[in-house]
């Protein structure tokens, strides 16, 4: 099942180009807190999915072309992000990367992206105004956390996913010596985590380590590679976040890019495609705004 948030942070089931509203099933006390609506219908799946598959032919069907697709979860309590988790990336940012001596994810763990940096395809990522700096496309698998868990084995981990979804993990990169800013601010400009175009849920994906993942800007195909090149793998991933914190339902793992990564810019388009997850594209322009500390 494809599960999407849409217009002002509705809930909708989406079957090939037309989505379903099932908001009505979300408690109507929700509605004073609508981005946390995907996080509700997650951590009680198992008492609503029938439910859901029963009740969501009888609503209307929109078509997605007249809908605004946003995160597909637009309020996760946490972001995790894996580092350095494909070889073939690791080496290609030169004197910009901040991950010395060929640590992978393995040995450096996992760093955050706030989740206030979420974004989806009706929004798009807008680039700092006026900025000189340059800002990256990093194409990842991401996995949303289903089943609470603390000190997760990796050979119980998949029971903890809820499902997967496209990410990019938009980055401003370090300039040595000039701008050497933290990981975490770098990569938590506002819309700087596009994710979407909708959450599948894990019965859908038999494997997560056998899915392509490509990327393109404009038509230029600038990612193609495949989870099964990852380093830490998905299961893994859950154990080594789950040894320092709780994981909570509806959490996001970005699990890490594969190399060819590069810049984009005002006026390029982003597109996304994980295999058997979903194809997401993303405009890219720039903030209205320049900041009163301009990066
Ligand atoms: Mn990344």
């Amino acid at each position: 099942m494809k599960l999407a948030v849409f217009d002002d942070w509705r809930i909708g089931v989406v079957e090939g180009h037309a989505i379903r509203d099932i908001t009505h099933l979300v408690p109507d006390a929700l509605a004073q807190w609508p981005k946390m609506r995907m996080n509700y219908i997650i951590e009680n799946w198992a008492g609503l999915k029938d439910r859901i598959e029963r009740e969501s032919s009888k609503t209307p069907s929109l078509d997605l072309a007249n809908i605004r697709l946003r995160a597909a979860n637009p309020a996760p309590s946490h972001v995790f992000a894996a580092p350095a988790n494909y070889r073939k990336h690791i080496g290609e940012l030169g004197a910009r990367a901040v991950t010395k001596g060929g640590r992978t994810a393995r040995e450096q763990g996992f760093f955050l992206k706030a989740p206030g940096s979420l974004t989806g395809p009706s929004e798009g990522v807008r680039l700092p105004n006026g900025s000189t700096r340059r800002f990256d496309h990093e194409s990842e698998l991401a996995v949303v956390i289903g089943r609470a868990g603390r000190n997760i084995p990796r050979e119980r981990a998949m029971e903890h996913v809820f499902g997967y979804s496209c990410l990019i993990d938009l980055t401003m990169r370090i300039e040595p010596g000039v701008g050497e800013e933290e990981r975490s601010m770098r990569k938590s400009f506002e819309t700087f985590t596009p994710l979407g175009p909708w959450i599948t849920t894990a019965d859908d994906v038999a494997d997560p380590g056998a899915l392509k993942n490509q990327l393109w800007v404009d038509d230029d195909l600038r990612q193609d590679a495949n989870t099964s090149d990852l380093i830490v793998g998905v299961s893994e991933l859950i154990e080594l976040v789950s040894s320092v914190l709780p994981l909570t339902p509806g959490d996001v793992i970005a699990t890490g890019t594969p190399e060819g990564v590069g810049p984009v810019a005002p006026g390029n388009r982003i597109r996304i495609a994980i295999e058997r997850v979903g194809d997401m594209s993303i405009d890219v322009t720039q903030q209205d705004v320049r900041s009163p500390r301009p990066y």
